[in-house]
């Protein structure tokens, strides 16, 4: 699975290496989602299957929210697994994660599950929810990051660069943070290069000057970070001579950012599908752009406006059941983002394949006719706009059905003349004589956590 020397814990014995308990649970569950990758959807769901009706006995047992929900689900282990009682099962929406409270709490969690710790994440509107997660997901979690290193052929020894989320006034511009290795999945099983950190709330001079002189191998961070630095480097010839793949999270990834990665620093974009209440959802393949759902640790359904399964090529919500966490279990949970279910994929792998993450409702536009839209940029649509105007960031708002508003921060005022033809652009691109209205802003930042969305619509459907 990788060439990189694992930790022994045994005193003079280095090769072949004895690591330590949780070391050794780390790599025991790895070794099987190396053989568990290959094997056929049908046995893939089979395991999930068997696992899910674990969980399900579990929570009807033992969490009070479930007792009455879970009242004709396919919980008996070792039977059958009934698909159709389980699409019975209600959705599980975060009103309904925030409205629970502690009822959705095991009362009897197994012990040998662990400790538990709490988180809150926001998401992009509405109140946060809380998120009660055991020690043995945090082992699953591990597995699955350090799965990604695998599939993605990273070489643990280098240097990897992050600039995200760090928690206010952490990791603040110039010196960021330093660490001897690269977070808690690694360290526990190699040893690993180091890695350092910059707060997401530096600005793109400060953040390109920082990954110059740091000469990161990786750089971690969110897609619309990626996008504002490639063009940066671009517009000013600065290269970034180590880094050789650079890796995203957190966003809706817009095609032109791949391609502009590609383009200004010559290295592949690997993007990764993950939430914090939920874990690993799918990880980009190593063959091609799309993405493996990561069946060995989460049941994830593709679900149409009818609540059935799309085929490939349709696009629907995404509703996930984590399979591990029994102190807080997440039963059929819309997790609020929109994905394109996908043919299965050529590399072998019986992982269900999701073709694109489109993101929440909120990113749709809405035609007068009411037909929804998901409208992602691909760089030629970024090429036209630039073509345009000098535009350095963009953010689409649309306002009501036959009005957009397009907020710009630019290179320099625009005229009269290129107002019009970005207006004319956007009617163009969104295929409707929307309303067009500029806004100019110095900054145009994210509204949560760093998150930066491209399109937001105002209309509540
Ligand atoms: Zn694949």
């Amino acid at each position: 699975m990788t060439e990189h020397p694992v930790k022994s814990s045994i005193e003079e014995i280095e090769w072949p290496a004895v690591p330590d308990p949780r070391a050794s649970a780390l790599l025991a569950i790895l070794f099987q989602l190396e053989r568990s990758q290959w094997w056929p959807a049908e046995k893939l769901e089979a395991a999930q299957f068997g696992q899910l009706q674990r969980l399900l006995a579990h929570a009807r047992r033992s969490v009070p929210f479930y007792r009455e929900r879970l009242k004709n689900a396919p919980t008996a282990p070792g039977s059958a697994f009934d698909l159709d009682s389980w699409r019975e099962i209600p959705i599980l929406r975060r009103e309904d994660v925030q409205n629970a409270g502690d009822a959705l709490i095991s009362v009897d969690l197994p012990g040998s599950h662990g400790s538990t710790d709490e988180i809150f994440t926001s998401g992009s509107t509405g109140r946060a929810i809380r998120a009660v997660r055991t020690e043995l997901w945090g082992l699953f979690w591990s597995a699955f990051t350090l799965r990604d290193h695998f599939w993605h052929r990273r070489d643990m020894n280098g240097k990897l660069a992050t600039i995200r989320e760090s928690g206010h006034g952490k990791a603040p511009y110039p010196d960021g943070a330093v660490s001897d290795n690269w977070g808690h999945a690694s360290r526990l099983v190699f040893a690993t290069g180091p890695s350092v950190s910059l707060n997401i709330t530096s600005t793109v001079e400060q953040q390109v000057e920082w990954l110059r002189r740091e000469n990161p191998d990786y750089l971690l961070t969110h897609p619309s970070i990626v996008h504002r630095l490639a063009e940066y480097c671009l517009e000013k010839g600065i290269q970034l001579p180590r880094l050789c793949q650079v890796e995203t999270i957190s966003e809706v990834l817009q095609p032109a950012t791949r391609t502009l990665c590609q383009e200004v620093w010559g290295v592949p974009l690997v993007d990764m599908y993950t939430a914090r209440e939920a874990g690993y959802i799918a990880l980009q393949c190593p063959t091609a752009e799309h993405y493996h759902v990561q069946s060995e640790g989460i049941f994830v359904e593709v679900l149409n406006e009818r609540g059935e399964p799309c085929k490939p090529g349709e696009i629907g919500r995404v509703i996930v059941t984590p399979l591990h966490n029994f102190a807080m279990p997440l039963i059929r949970y819309d997790i609020g983002d929109y994905a394109e279910a996908g043919e299965p994929c050529a590399c072998g792998r019986g992982l269900p394949v999701l073709r694109r993450i489109l993101g929440r409702e909120q990113n749709m536009l809405i035609m007068p006719d009411g037909e929804a839209r998901w409208p992602l940029l691909s760089s030629s649509d970024l090429q036209a706009m630039q073509a345009r105007a000098p535009v350095r960031r963009y953010q689409f708002v649309q306002k009501s059905l036959e009005s957009i508003e397009l907020r710009l921060s630019t290179a320099r005022p625009l005229t009269a003349k290129e107002q019009e033809a970005l207006r004319d652009w956007v009617r163009d691109k969104f295929g409707h004589p929307f309303e067009v209205s500029l806004s100019f802003h110095d900054s145009l930042t994210g509204a949560e956590a760093g998150k930066f969305e491209d399109f937001i619509s105002e209309i509540r459907r």
